[in-house]
Protein backbone atom coordinates (compact mmCIF):
# COMPACT_ATOMS: atom_id res chain seq x y z
CA UNK A 1 0.00 0.00 0.00
CA UNK A 2 1.52 3.24 -0.79
CA UNK A 3 1.82 6.10 2.16
CA UNK A 4 -0.73 8.06 -0.11
CA UNK A 5 -3.35 4.73 0.38
CA UNK A 6 -2.80 4.90 4.25
CA UNK A 7 -5.82 5.77 6.70
CA UNK A 8 -5.20 9.76 8.03
CA UNK A 9 -3.98 9.55 11.57
CA UNK A 10 -4.10 12.80 13.85
CA UNK A 11 -0.62 12.02 14.99
CA UNK A 12 -0.95 15.66 17.10
CA UNK A 13 -3.93 14.04 18.92
CA UNK A 14 -2.54 10.83 19.51
CA UNK A 15 0.76 12.10 20.72
CA UNK A 16 -1.35 14.60 23.27
CA UNK A 17 -3.11 11.62 24.42
CA UNK A 18 -0.32 9.18 25.01
CA UNK A 19 2.04 11.83 26.68
CA UNK A 20 -1.41 11.92 28.82
CA UNK A 21 -2.14 8.54 29.79
CA UNK A 22 0.33 6.15 28.72
CA UNK A 23 3.68 5.29 30.63
CA UNK A 24 6.08 3.51 27.91
CA UNK A 25 8.46 0.59 28.89
CA UNK A 26 12.32 1.79 29.71
CA UNK A 27 11.62 5.52 28.87
CA UNK A 28 12.07 8.19 30.98
CA UNK A 29 8.43 9.98 30.36
CA UNK A 30 8.76 13.29 30.84
CA UNK A 31 11.74 13.44 27.88
CA UNK A 32 9.69 11.21 25.70
CA UNK A 33 6.63 14.01 26.23
CA UNK A 34 8.51 16.72 25.53
CA UNK A 35 9.72 15.14 22.32
CA UNK A 36 6.92 13.31 21.58
CA UNK A 37 5.80 9.71 20.11
CA UNK A 38 6.61 8.21 17.03
CA UNK A 39 3.41 6.13 16.54
CA UNK A 40 4.27 3.22 14.13
CA UNK A 41 0.36 2.14 12.02
CA UNK A 42 1.24 -0.13 9.73
CA UNK A 43 3.61 -3.03 8.61
CA UNK A 44 4.54 -5.56 5.44
CA UNK A 45 6.88 -7.39 5.02
CA UNK A 46 9.89 -5.75 6.38
CA UNK A 47 9.04 -2.56 6.59
CA UNK A 48 6.91 -0.23 8.57
CA UNK A 49 4.97 3.01 8.39
CA UNK A 50 4.43 5.78 10.64
CA UNK A 51 1.38 8.09 11.49
CA UNK A 52 2.63 10.88 8.89
CA UNK A 53 3.05 8.36 6.54
CA UNK A 54 6.94 7.51 6.44
CA UNK A 55 7.85 4.49 5.65
CA UNK A 56 10.78 2.91 7.37
CA UNK A 57 13.10 -0.60 7.14
CA UNK A 58 12.61 -2.33 10.33
CA UNK A 59 16.19 -3.05 11.17
CA UNK A 60 15.59 -4.65 14.65
CA UNK A 61 12.28 -6.81 13.62
CA UNK A 62 10.02 -5.15 15.87
CA UNK A 63 12.04 -6.09 19.08
CA UNK A 64 14.27 -8.91 17.66
CA UNK A 65 10.98 -10.86 17.17
CA UNK A 66 9.57 -10.34 13.94
CA UNK A 67 11.25 -12.43 12.19
CA UNK A 68 8.62 -13.33 9.00
CA UNK A 69 8.49 -10.06 8.88
CA UNK A 70 4.71 -8.01 8.68
CA UNK A 71 1.72 -8.94 7.26
CA UNK A 72 1.69 -12.69 7.19
CA UNK A 73 -1.88 -13.94 6.24
CA UNK A 74 -1.22 -17.21 7.41
CA UNK A 75 -0.14 -16.47 10.79
CA UNK A 76 -3.33 -14.10 10.84
CA UNK A 77 -5.52 -17.41 9.76
CA UNK A 78 -3.99 -19.41 12.51
CA UNK A 79 -4.86 -17.07 14.94
CA UNK A 80 -8.61 -16.28 14.06
CA UNK A 81 -9.23 -20.20 13.26
CA UNK A 82 -7.90 -20.31 16.96
CA UNK A 83 -9.90 -17.29 18.08
CA UNK A 84 -13.68 -18.86 16.31
CA UNK A 85 -12.50 -22.26 17.75
CA UNK A 86 -11.44 -21.82 21.22
CA UNK A 87 -10.14 -18.74 21.94
CA UNK A 88 -8.62 -19.52 25.57
CA UNK A 89 -8.34 -22.71 27.79
CA UNK A 90 -6.00 -23.30 30.34
CA UNK A 91 -3.45 -26.31 30.61
CA UNK A 92 -3.80 -26.77 34.98
CA UNK A 93 -6.41 -29.25 36.09
CA UNK A 94 -5.82 -32.35 33.68
CA UNK A 95 -6.76 -30.67 30.64
CA UNK A 96 -4.77 -29.34 27.37
CA UNK A 97 -5.94 -27.95 24.16
CA UNK A 98 -4.59 -29.14 20.48
CA UNK A 99 -2.49 -26.22 19.39
CA UNK A 100 -0.16 -26.85 22.89
CA UNK A 101 0.35 -30.48 22.90
CA UNK A 102 0.88 -29.84 18.73
CA UNK A 103 3.50 -27.26 19.52
CA UNK A 104 4.68 -29.13 22.69
CA UNK A 105 5.83 -31.91 20.07
CA UNK A 106 6.97 -29.40 17.03
CA UNK A 107 9.53 -28.15 19.52
CA UNK A 108 10.95 -31.01 20.43
CA UNK A 109 11.32 -31.73 17.10
CA UNK A 110 13.53 -28.56 15.99
CA UNK A 111 15.28 -28.43 19.24
CA UNK A 112 18.90 -29.90 19.83
CA UNK A 113 18.74 -33.39 20.74
CA UNK A 114 17.86 -33.99 24.27
CA UNK A 115 14.73 -32.10 24.71
CA UNK A 116 11.88 -33.47 24.47
CA UNK A 117 9.45 -31.51 27.39
CA UNK A 118 8.67 -27.72 26.96
CA UNK A 119 7.04 -24.83 29.99
CA UNK A 120 4.70 -22.79 28.22
CA UNK A 121 5.41 -18.94 29.52
CA UNK A 122 4.30 -16.03 28.15
CA UNK A 123 7.34 -13.72 27.66
CA UNK A 124 10.96 -14.04 27.63
CA UNK A 125 11.26 -13.16 31.90
CA UNK A 126 8.68 -15.43 32.65
CA UNK A 127 11.19 -17.66 31.01
CA UNK A 128 13.52 -16.76 33.21
CA UNK A 129 11.88 -16.82 36.32
CA UNK A 130 10.87 -20.19 35.37
CA UNK A 131 14.34 -20.87 35.11
CA UNK A 132 15.28 -20.20 38.58
CA UNK A 133 12.05 -22.07 40.20
CA UNK A 134 13.02 -25.38 37.60
CA UNK A 135 16.98 -24.77 38.84
CA UNK A 136 15.97 -24.50 42.20
CA UNK A 137 13.48 -27.63 42.30
CA UNK A 138 15.98 -30.19 40.34
CA UNK A 139 18.73 -29.48 43.03
CA UNK A 140 16.38 -29.81 46.05
CA UNK A 141 14.86 -32.85 44.38
CA UNK A 142 18.44 -34.59 44.14
CA UNK A 143 19.10 -33.65 47.90
CA UNK A 144 21.21 -30.48 47.56
CA UNK A 145 18.72 -27.58 48.01
CA UNK A 146 21.92 -25.28 49.15
CA UNK A 147 22.89 -25.56 45.28
CA UNK A 148 20.73 -22.08 44.82
CA UNK A 149 23.11 -20.13 43.29
CA UNK A 150 22.99 -18.86 39.27
CA UNK A 151 25.81 -17.29 38.11
CA UNK A 152 25.33 -14.85 35.22
CA UNK A 153 26.97 -11.98 33.45
CA UNK A 154 27.14 -8.27 33.86
CA UNK A 155 25.39 -6.71 30.81
CA UNK A 156 23.02 -9.66 30.17
CA UNK A 157 19.52 -8.92 29.65
CA UNK A 158 17.30 -11.80 30.76
CA UNK A 159 13.90 -9.81 31.29
CA UNK A 160 12.10 -7.69 33.61
CA UNK A 161 10.39 -9.04 36.27
CA UNK A 162 12.31 -9.35 39.80
CA UNK A 163 13.78 -12.79 38.33
CA UNK A 164 14.69 -11.69 35.18
CA UNK A 165 15.93 -8.45 36.22
CA UNK A 166 17.98 -10.31 38.84
CA UNK A 167 19.43 -12.80 36.51
CA UNK A 168 20.11 -9.92 33.93
CA UNK A 169 23.71 -7.71 34.77
CA UNK A 170 22.08 -4.08 34.14
CA UNK A 171 23.05 -2.16 36.31
CA UNK A 172 20.69 0.57 35.99
CA UNK A 173 17.97 -2.02 36.76
CA UNK A 174 19.40 -3.57 39.07
CA UNK A 175 19.31 -0.09 40.95
CA UNK A 176 15.98 1.05 40.83
CA UNK A 177 14.05 -1.69 43.49
CA UNK A 178 17.50 -3.19 45.36
CA UNK A 179 18.04 -6.20 43.19
CA UNK A 180 19.43 -8.59 42.34
CA UNK A 181 17.17 -11.13 44.72
CA UNK A 182 19.36 -13.54 46.79
CA UNK A 183 21.73 -16.27 45.43
CA UNK A 184 22.27 -14.69 41.63
CA UNK A 185 25.68 -13.35 41.16
CA UNK A 186 27.59 -11.99 37.90
CA UNK A 187 31.00 -11.73 36.58
CA UNK A 188 32.24 -9.86 33.88
CA UNK A 189 30.93 -10.07 30.00
CA UNK A 190 32.93 -11.37 27.03
CA UNK A 191 33.55 -7.79 26.00
CA UNK A 192 36.84 -6.96 24.63
CA UNK A 193 36.59 -3.29 23.94
CA UNK A 194 35.84 -3.60 27.74
CA UNK A 195 37.62 -6.12 29.15
CA UNK A 196 40.81 -6.79 26.63
CA UNK A 197 44.28 -6.56 27.38
CA UNK A 198 46.51 -4.75 24.84
CA UNK A 199 47.48 -6.84 21.63
CA UNK A 200 46.05 -10.05 23.27
CA UNK A 201 44.14 -12.22 20.89
CA UNK A 202 40.46 -13.04 20.75
CA UNK A 203 41.17 -16.73 21.48
CA UNK A 204 43.31 -15.35 24.30
CA UNK A 205 40.81 -13.23 25.65
CA UNK A 206 37.99 -15.67 25.37
CA UNK A 207 39.68 -17.91 27.17
CA UNK A 208 40.13 -16.11 29.82
CA UNK A 209 36.58 -14.29 30.05
CA UNK A 210 35.69 -17.96 30.56
CA UNK A 211 37.47 -18.45 33.31
CA UNK A 212 35.71 -15.59 35.53
CA UNK A 213 33.42 -18.42 35.42
CA UNK A 214 35.76 -20.70 36.89
CA UNK A 215 37.47 -18.46 39.09
CA UNK A 216 33.63 -17.12 40.94
CA UNK A 217 32.42 -20.99 41.25
CA UNK A 218 35.54 -21.92 43.34
CA UNK A 219 35.11 -18.36 45.38
CA UNK A 220 31.49 -19.36 46.01
CA UNK A 221 32.08 -23.70 46.61
CA UNK A 222 30.54 -25.54 43.54
CA UNK A 223 28.45 -27.27 45.74
CA UNK A 224 26.55 -24.25 46.21
CA UNK A 225 26.00 -23.10 42.64
CA UNK A 226 22.92 -24.61 40.66
CA UNK A 227 23.54 -22.96 37.18
CA UNK A 228 25.23 -20.72 34.94
CA UNK A 229 22.86 -18.21 32.41
CA UNK A 230 24.00 -16.51 29.23
CA UNK A 231 22.92 -15.45 25.91
CA UNK A 232 24.59 -17.09 23.23
CA UNK A 233 25.30 -13.36 21.80
CA UNK A 234 24.27 -10.70 23.77
CA UNK A 235 21.39 -9.09 22.36
CA UNK A 236 19.93 -5.54 24.31
CA UNK A 237 23.34 -5.35 25.82
CA UNK A 238 24.31 -4.29 22.91
CA UNK A 239 25.57 -7.38 20.47
CA UNK A 240 28.22 -8.62 22.10
CA UNK A 241 29.14 -11.32 20.35
CA UNK A 242 32.01 -13.24 22.41
CA UNK A 243 35.29 -15.43 20.57
CA UNK A 244 35.05 -18.42 19.61
CA UNK A 245 37.07 -19.67 22.77
CA UNK A 246 34.70 -18.47 24.64
CA UNK A 247 31.22 -20.81 24.71
CA UNK A 248 33.54 -24.24 24.69
CA UNK A 249 35.44 -23.24 27.37
CA UNK A 250 32.24 -22.45 29.28
CA UNK A 251 30.86 -25.96 28.61
CA UNK A 252 33.82 -27.60 29.41
CA UNK A 253 33.72 -25.98 33.14
CA UNK A 254 30.02 -26.13 33.74
CA UNK A 255 30.78 -29.76 32.72
CA UNK A 256 33.52 -30.06 34.94
CA UNK A 257 31.62 -29.05 38.51
CA UNK A 258 28.28 -30.09 37.38
CA UNK A 259 26.38 -27.17 37.59
CA UNK A 260 23.61 -26.68 34.96
CA UNK A 261 23.92 -24.28 31.75
CA UNK A 262 21.11 -22.10 30.83
CA UNK A 263 20.80 -20.53 27.38
CA UNK A 264 18.71 -17.72 27.26
CA UNK A 265 17.48 -18.40 23.39
CA UNK A 266 15.23 -15.32 23.67
CA UNK A 267 16.72 -13.81 20.86
CA UNK A 268 18.96 -16.13 19.67
CA UNK A 269 16.39 -19.00 19.07
CA UNK A 270 14.24 -19.85 15.99
CA UNK A 271 16.79 -19.08 13.12
CA UNK A 272 18.03 -15.87 14.19
CA UNK A 273 21.96 -17.10 13.82
CA UNK A 274 21.13 -19.86 11.03
CA UNK A 275 20.13 -22.33 13.39
CA UNK A 276 17.13 -23.22 14.85
CA UNK A 277 18.66 -22.65 18.09
CA UNK A 278 21.80 -20.23 18.99
CA UNK A 279 23.38 -22.71 20.88
CA UNK A 280 23.68 -24.83 17.23
CA UNK A 281 25.78 -22.18 15.89
CA UNK A 282 29.33 -23.57 15.38
CA UNK A 283 30.85 -20.58 16.98
CA UNK A 284 28.75 -21.08 20.12
CA UNK A 285 29.01 -24.70 20.19
CA UNK A 286 27.13 -25.57 23.60
CA UNK A 287 24.67 -28.18 24.86
CA UNK A 288 22.65 -26.16 27.18
CA UNK A 289 20.49 -28.14 30.12
CA UNK A 290 17.55 -25.66 29.74
CA UNK A 291 16.90 -23.15 26.81
CA UNK A 292 14.37 -20.17 27.70
CA UNK A 293 12.73 -18.75 24.29
CA UNK A 294 10.05 -16.10 23.32
CA UNK A 295 9.67 -13.40 20.82
CA UNK A 296 10.44 -15.28 17.45
CA UNK A 297 8.67 -18.83 18.42
CA UNK A 298 6.21 -16.54 17.01
CA UNK A 299 7.27 -13.60 15.14
CA UNK A 300 5.59 -11.68 17.89
CA UNK A 301 2.46 -11.95 16.31
CA UNK A 302 1.40 -12.87 19.57
CA UNK A 303 3.00 -13.18 23.28
CA UNK A 304 4.18 -16.24 23.98
CA UNK A 305 7.87 -17.96 25.62
CA UNK A 306 8.74 -20.71 27.76
CA UNK A 307 11.38 -22.93 28.33
CA UNK A 308 12.48 -26.30 27.06
CA UNK A 309 13.89 -28.88 29.36
CA UNK A 310 16.67 -31.23 28.79
CA UNK A 311 16.22 -34.66 29.49
CA UNK A 312 18.51 -34.43 33.01
CA UNK A 313 16.05 -32.22 34.55
CA UNK A 314 12.84 -33.49 32.80
CA UNK A 315 13.05 -36.74 34.77
CA UNK A 316 13.88 -35.52 38.00
CA UNK A 317 11.10 -33.70 37.49
CA UNK A 318 8.87 -36.03 36.48
CA UNK A 319 9.62 -39.06 38.22
CA UNK A 320 10.46 -37.33 41.73
CA UNK A 321 8.60 -34.27 41.55
CA UNK A 322 5.49 -34.57 42.52
CA UNK A 323 3.38 -31.27 41.45
CA UNK A 324 5.82 -28.39 40.07
CA UNK A 325 4.03 -25.30 41.99
CA UNK A 326 4.32 -23.20 39.42
CA UNK A 327 2.73 -21.42 36.07
CA UNK A 328 0.47 -18.96 34.59
CA UNK A 329 -3.04 -18.51 33.46
CA UNK A 330 -1.50 -18.02 29.94
CA UNK A 331 0.68 -21.28 30.20
CA UNK A 332 0.34 -22.67 26.36
CA UNK A 333 -2.58 -20.13 25.31
CA UNK A 334 -4.33 -22.00 22.43
CA UNK A 335 -4.11 -18.88 20.26
CA UNK A 336 -0.60 -18.08 20.74
CA UNK A 337 0.16 -21.74 20.68
CA UNK A 338 -1.79 -22.06 17.15
CA UNK A 339 0.33 -19.30 15.66
CA UNK A 340 3.28 -20.56 16.84
CA UNK A 341 2.66 -23.79 15.27
CA UNK A 342 1.91 -22.15 12.01
CA UNK A 343 5.46 -19.68 12.26
CA UNK A 344 7.31 -22.61 12.89
CA UNK A 345 5.58 -24.68 9.73
CA UNK A 346 6.34 -21.86 7.61
CA UNK A 347 9.71 -21.89 8.44
CA UNK A 348 10.33 -24.65 7.49
CA UNK A 349 8.16 -24.87 4.55
CA UNK A 350 9.97 -21.54 3.38
CA UNK A 351 13.50 -23.01 4.59
CA UNK A 352 14.01 -20.03 6.27
CA UNK A 353 16.81 -20.98 8.80
CA UNK A 354 19.20 -22.76 5.97
CA UNK A 355 18.72 -19.82 4.20
CA UNK A 356 20.15 -17.31 6.49
CA UNK A 357 22.46 -20.17 7.45
CA UNK A 358 23.89 -20.30 3.59
CA UNK A 359 22.82 -17.15 1.99
CA UNK A 360 21.65 -13.82 4.01
CA UNK A 361 24.01 -13.71 7.04
CA UNK A 362 26.95 -14.33 4.40
CA UNK A 363 25.27 -11.15 2.53
CA UNK A 364 24.76 -9.00 5.46
CA UNK A 365 28.07 -9.74 6.92
CA UNK A 366 29.66 -8.89 3.27
CA UNK A 367 27.25 -5.50 3.23
CA UNK A 368 27.24 -4.32 7.14
CA UNK A 369 31.39 -4.97 7.28
CA UNK A 370 31.62 -1.98 3.82
CA UNK A 371 30.02 0.16 6.61
CA UNK A 372 34.01 -0.27 8.08
CA UNK A 373 35.56 2.26 6.01
CA UNK A 374 33.44 5.12 7.69
CA UNK A 375 35.08 7.78 9.58
CA UNK A 376 32.99 7.27 12.94
CA UNK A 377 32.77 2.90 12.63
CA UNK A 378 35.06 0.44 13.92
CA UNK A 379 34.90 -2.62 15.36
CA UNK A 380 31.95 -4.37 13.18
CA UNK A 381 30.77 -7.82 13.14
CA UNK A 382 27.94 -9.63 12.74
CA UNK A 383 26.59 -13.46 13.54
CA UNK A 384 23.81 -14.71 11.44
CA UNK A 385 21.15 -11.93 11.15
CA UNK A 386 22.86 -9.91 14.33
CA UNK A 387 25.23 -7.07 13.73
CA UNK A 388 26.74 -4.08 15.64
CA UNK A 389 29.57 -1.08 15.34
CA UNK A 390 31.56 0.76 17.55
CA UNK A 391 30.64 4.77 16.90
CA UNK A 392 34.18 6.23 17.54
CA UNK A 393 35.37 9.72 18.23
CA UNK A 394 38.57 8.95 17.21
CA UNK A 395 39.25 4.75 15.79
CA UNK A 396 42.87 5.18 14.55
CA UNK A 397 43.27 5.83 18.49
CA UNK A 398 39.77 3.95 19.49
CA UNK A 399 38.77 6.86 21.00
CA UNK A 400 35.44 6.58 22.18
CA UNK A 401 32.98 9.38 22.51
CA UNK A 402 32.31 10.84 25.77
CA UNK A 403 28.97 9.17 27.20
CA UNK A 404 27.43 12.09 28.20
CA UNK A 405 26.91 13.42 24.55
CA UNK A 406 24.55 10.36 23.63
CA UNK A 407 26.37 10.14 20.17
CA UNK A 408 24.58 6.40 19.49
CA UNK A 409 21.18 8.41 20.08
CA UNK A 410 21.92 11.17 17.83
CA UNK A 411 22.96 8.17 15.18
CA UNK A 412 19.49 6.80 16.01
CA UNK A 413 17.76 9.85 15.72
CA UNK A 414 19.24 10.28 12.13
CA UNK A 415 18.33 7.01 11.13
CA UNK A 416 14.82 7.07 11.76
CA UNK A 417 14.76 10.35 9.83
CA UNK A 418 16.15 8.67 7.02
CA UNK A 419 14.66 5.12 7.02
CA UNK A 420 15.65 2.55 8.92
CA UNK A 421 15.60 1.09 12.54
CA UNK A 422 18.67 0.60 14.21
CA UNK A 423 19.61 0.91 18.09
CA UNK A 424 21.73 1.90 20.07
CA UNK A 425 23.29 0.79 23.11
CA UNK A 426 26.20 3.68 24.84
CA UNK A 427 28.81 3.34 21.82
CA UNK A 428 27.39 0.43 19.85
CA UNK A 429 24.81 0.81 17.08
CA UNK A 430 23.35 -2.85 16.78
CA UNK A 431 20.53 -4.29 13.84
CA UNK A 432 18.68 -7.83 13.61
CA UNK A 433 17.07 -7.63 10.34
CA UNK A 434 13.91 -9.81 9.92
CA UNK A 435 14.75 -13.54 8.64
CA UNK A 436 13.39 -12.77 5.10
CA UNK A 437 14.95 -9.63 3.73
CA UNK A 438 16.01 -9.47 0.00
CA UNK A 439 19.51 -8.45 -1.19
CA UNK A 440 17.61 -5.50 -2.13
CA UNK A 441 16.16 -5.18 0.70
CA UNK A 442 19.88 -5.45 2.53
CA UNK A 443 21.79 -3.15 0.57
CA UNK A 444 18.77 -0.49 0.87
CA UNK A 445 19.29 -0.89 5.10
CA UNK A 446 22.84 -0.66 4.76
CA UNK A 447 22.57 2.83 2.46
CA UNK A 448 20.14 4.31 4.73
CA UNK A 449 22.34 3.70 7.98
CA UNK A 450 25.40 5.14 5.79
CA UNK A 451 23.40 8.30 5.63
CA UNK A 452 22.65 8.50 8.87
CA UNK A 453 25.79 7.96 9.51
CA UNK A 454 27.66 10.67 7.49
CA UNK A 455 24.45 13.02 8.87
CA UNK A 456 25.60 11.83 12.68
CA UNK A 457 29.55 13.38 11.63
CA UNK A 458 28.20 16.76 9.92
CA UNK A 459 25.95 17.14 13.13
CA UNK A 460 29.15 16.55 15.41
CA UNK A 461 30.94 18.60 13.11
CA UNK A 462 28.84 21.47 13.21
CA UNK A 463 28.63 21.23 17.36
CA UNK A 464 32.39 21.36 17.25
CA UNK A 465 32.11 17.68 19.05
CA UNK A 466 34.89 16.15 16.29
N1 LIG B 1 16.00 -12.73 27.50
C1 LIG B 1 16.56 -12.08 26.47
C2 LIG B 1 17.87 -12.57 25.92
C3 LIG B 1 15.93 -11.00 25.89
O1 LIG B 1 16.49 -10.35 24.87
C4 LIG B 1 14.67 -10.58 26.40
C5 LIG B 1 13.90 -9.42 25.80
N2 LIG B 1 14.58 -8.56 25.00
C6 LIG B 1 14.14 -11.27 27.49
C7 LIG B 1 14.82 -12.35 28.00
C8 LIG B 1 12.84 -10.87 28.09
O2 LIG B 1 11.81 -11.17 27.25
P1 LIG B 1 10.38 -10.44 27.42
O3 LIG B 1 10.60 -8.99 27.10
O4 LIG B 1 9.52 -11.18 26.45
O5 LIG B 1 9.96 -10.64 28.82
Amino acid sequence: MPSSDLPRFDTATLRAQDAAHHLHPFTDTQSLNASGTRIIVRGEGVRIWDSDGNEIIDGMSGLWCVNLGYGRQDLVDAATRQMQTLPFYNAFFKTATVPAIELAALLSEIAPPGFQHVFFTNSGSEGNDTIIRLVRRYWDLLGQPQRKTIISRHNAYHGSTLGGASLGGMSGMHAQGDLPIPGIVHIDQPYQLQHGHAGESAEHFGLRAASWLEAKIRELGPENVAAFIGEPVQGAGGVIIPPASYWPEVQRICDHYGILLVSDEVICGFGRLGHWFGCQHPHIGTRPDLITFAKGVTSGYLPLGGVLVGERIAKVLIERGGEFQHGFTYSGHPTCCAVAVANVQAMRAEGVVERVAQDLAPYLERAFGTLADHALVGDVQSLGMVAGLVLYEDKASRTLFDAELGVGYRCRDHCFRNGVVMRAVEERMIIAPPLVMTHEDIDEMVRRIRRSLDDTWAGLRADGLI
